[in-house]
């Protein structure tokens, strides 16, 4: 039997992580916001913070440097607590779409022996883009693999051996969890989908390459700074393509030919943004405050919640699972696949004041942003859609598609 609406009110009243919902900006109570994986909520920190730097920016001028020049780094090695990483390991700066350019790049250019490039047809369309592309300029075969079993996310049997493997810990679509630790070679880990929500221990799995965004479970703002991780050990040898004033060692000398700067500074590019690397800071922070192993259970037992009520008032309409099952191969979202998912998205946010994302072709996909929703959130957001899909609501809304879904 699925939970009553009190049972989800009491696991609300005994959730350690309640207090955390007031940290952020909930401008409206009623709309249930299951879209964190795509754009986290605002911390209120986050706003005075922006508030400062803009009044430092006024200020100080250009004598703001000093402090700001170091935020790139000191925001790294927040982040790298976060992600299970060293000090000194941890970049934020450029977009994932760029760091991923970075340090594919780098890998080739620094092992002549990697010939091909491999992903799977699940991960994110940035980077089989950004794989193309570099396959292309380099004359390297690109092979972008089937997935058997899309739910159980890409396997180690299915890599070519040898090449360069760029995969998503979590799959955007389905919330697979790829196991980190089954995959040798030279493997660089997308970890947009998890940071924040999954705890991803990249030091004790031994992870040497990673990316990710820090806008969605990270609550860092449309368009904020990514971020690149190198293990110490793979840093020197290490070259970025793109090599700007902000990467060269003793950047102010000026006048000198380019030398790379030591550790990770090297895969700076230009000026980094200082007004979202703060909010990069500011969403961190409140992320290791609350702890990413209690977030993770938070997390697990409401994806729980969603698909034991899914299975009791969803599955008999029509719609069926899109995520896997067990919540250790779970990321922190839940597609729900219908065929009239793009309708039904539609009229959740139009007439039901539900956020979810289409995903296509055929994906409801609500993403459980443990540091601010509720259970209550998760209970009435799957009441609201049994009955707009029962009364058939979808069926009347404007079918046309936007830009953005
Ligand atoms: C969201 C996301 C990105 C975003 O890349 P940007 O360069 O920040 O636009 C990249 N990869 C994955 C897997 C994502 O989920």
């Amino acid at each position: 039997m699925a939970l009553t609406r009190g049972d989800a009110m009491r696991l609300d009243n005994a959730d350690p992580l309640a207090d955390f919902r007031e940290r952020f900006v909930i401008a409206d109570e009623h709309r249930l916001y299951l879209d964190g994986n795509s754009l986290g909520r605002l911390p209120k920190a986050t706003r005075d913070r922006l508030h400062r730097v803009i009044d430092q920016w006024g200020d100080e001028l250009v004598s703001g440097w000093p402090e700001w020049i170091e935020a790139p780094t000191r925001t790294g090695d927040a982040l790298a607590e976060v992600l299970g990483a060293s000090p000194g390991e941890v970049l934020v700066a450029d977009s994932t779409t760029v760091n991923l350019y970075k340090l594919v790049n780098a890998l080739l250019d620094a092992d002549p022996a990697l010939r091909s490039i491999s992903t799977d047809t699940d991960n994110f369309p940035t980077d089989r883009y950004v794989l193309e592309g570099i396959a292309r300029a380099r004359g390297l075969e690109l092979t972008i693999f089937e997935n058997a079993d899309p739910l159980n996310g890409p396997q180690p049997a299915d890599l070519p051996e040898g090449g360069l493997v760029v995969l998503s810990h979590v799959g955007y679509r389905s919330g697979a969890l790829a196991e980190l630790e089954s995959f040798d070679g030279t493997v660089i880990w997308d970890l947009s989908h998890s940071a924040g929500a999954v705890p991803v221990d990249l030091n004790a799995r031994g992870i040497r390459y990673a990316v990710g965004c820090t806008y969605k479970y990270l609550n860092a703002g449309p368009g904020a700074a990514g971020y690149l991780y190198v293990a110490q050990a793979e840093q020197d040898r290490l070259r970025t393509p793109i090599q700007g004033w902000f990467g060269q060692d003793d950047q102010f000398a000026m006048e000198r030919p380019y030398a790379p700067a030591d550790g990770i500074t090297r895969f700076m590019a230009g000026t980094p943004p200082i007004l979202v690397v703060a909010a990069v800071e500011e969403g961190v922070r409140v992320t290791a405050e609350a702890g990413i192993e209690a977030l993770r259970a938070k997390s697990i037992a409401q994806s729980e919640l969603l698909i034991g009520l899914h299975d009791e008032w969803l599955a008999p309409l029509g719609f069926t699972l899109g995520s896997p099952r067990d919540p250790s191969r779970r990321g922190s979202h839940v597609s729900l696949n219908h065929p009239d998912a793009w309708p039904i998205c539609r009229a959740l946010i139009e007439c039901a004041d539900v956020v979810p994302d289409f995903r296509g072709p055929d994906s409801v996909r609500l993403g459980i942003a443990p540091l601010y929703t509720r259970f209550v959130d998760v209970w009435d957001a799957i009441d609201r859609l049994r009955d707009l899909v029962e009364r058939g609501v979808h069926r009347e809304v404007d079918q046309t598609r936007s830009r953005v879904t």
